[in-house]
């Protein structure tokens, strides 16, 4: 199929619906998560003069909001805080007029358009959707996680690492996230020791070197954490040597668990296909099963999961919705 190249026209369109029946307004574009993948959607869109909406979730910036600091995000050579980062893409969206709200959203409807999004604290309507939810923190659902999260189980360095001051944590995983963040916790913590599951490391050769070079951190190969121990407070973790089937325990006051992500695709599930993990499935001009639903970000990649990756297949989507928006008011203009 040949592609048309797409052009941005900065003049208003003209549309054929303002408001639905009930009287709601309705959008060219609703874009579910505030994330790097959503907000770039924004940008482009609101660029391209469509009436756009970011609902963000009740956790805006996304994950980079969550991280200490961003060092591969083109265009800041000396790095940049992920919080900088993530307001630094929601004011670019909003100067060229995108309304950015903090809103859940609980379901959708996409059997027909305008298409339906229901969020805690309102109804929305929208001509077109991208679907940027991203992905959350995978848990390790053994004993005592539940019981912990938030009070010595946490997957968030940069909110919790402070109160780990000159304690000990332990971190479970092997991939960058782990490692960056256990590099981070030692700012903070007296020893940081990283329980994997293996014994090679996952993560960038760049964390591995500053990982081992660190005095502070400590790993335990080949081991998984089986249970999270302690009474009012967080002890110790039991763990299990995979090769040789022995269990141990290590002593420890907190625990953050880096063991990869889980997509954001609950409210979708009826709605759009999904792979076996639960991603959106998307083409490569990150159209979903549904027209006029697009996607984009961590919640269409299990493999690459980069802000610059997110950020450019948010461009993609919202370009798509604009050329499905434009060949849809140019039939409405037509019948009518
Ligand atoms: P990830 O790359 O999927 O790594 C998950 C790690 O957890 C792996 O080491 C995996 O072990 C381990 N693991 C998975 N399930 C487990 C279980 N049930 N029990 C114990 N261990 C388990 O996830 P991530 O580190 O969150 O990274 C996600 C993506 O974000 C990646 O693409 C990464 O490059 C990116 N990221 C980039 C940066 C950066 O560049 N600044 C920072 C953070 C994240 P195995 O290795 O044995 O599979």
């Amino acid at each position: 199929m040949k592609i048309q190249p797409l052009v941005m026209d900065l003049e208003p369109k003209a549309r054929p619906e303002e408001a639905d029946a009930e009287g709601a307004e309705v959008y060219d574009l609703i874009i579910i998560g505030g994330g790097p993948a959503g907000l770039t959607a924004a940008i482009y869109a609101s660029r391209a003069r469509l009436k756009t909406l970011v609902l963000t979730g009740s956790l805006p910036g996304g994950q980079p909001a969550n991280t200490d600091v961003v060092e591969n995000y083109p265009g800041f050579p000396e790095g940049i805080t992920g919080m900088d980062l993530a307001q630094r893409f929601q004011s670019q969206a909003e100067r060229f007029g995108a309304e950015v709200v903090i809103d859940e959203v609980t379901a959708v409807d996409f059997s027909e358009r305008p298409f339906t999004v229901r969020a805690r604290s309102a109804m929305y309507r929208g001509q077109s959707v991208v679907v940027a939810t991203g992905a959350v923190p995978r848990r390790l659902g053994v004993p005592g996680e539940d019981r912990f999260y938030g009070r010595g189980v946490s997957a968030c360095a940069t909110c919790d690492g402070f109160f780990y001051k000159d304690k000990r944590v332990v971190v479970v995983g092997g991939g960058d996230s782990a490692i960056a963040e256990g590099i981070f916790l030692t700012r903070f913590a007296r020893e940081v020791i990283v329980v994997h599951r293996r014994d090679q490391l996952r993560a960038t050769k760049i964390y591995q070197e500053q990982a081992f070079a660190n005095p502070k951190m400590r790993f335990v190969w080949n081991a998984v954490v089986e249970e999270i121990l302690g009474e009012q407070t967080v002890t110790g973790v039991r763990v299990r040597d995979v090769k040789t089937g022995e269990t141990s325990i290590i002593e420890t006051d907190g625990v953050f668990v880096y063991i990869g992500m889980v997509p954001g695709t609950e409210v979708f599930a009826d709605q759009l296909e999904l792979d076996e993990a639960g991603y959106i499935v998307a083409d490569r001009h990150q159209h979903t099963s549904v027209p006029g639903v697009f996607v984009a970000g961590d919640v269409q990649d299990p493999e690459y999961r980069q802000v610059v990756v997110a950020a450019g297949t948010g461009a993609v989507a919202a370009m798509e919705a604009e050329r499905f928006l434009s060949e849809y008011w140019q039939t409405s203009h037509q019948e009518g």
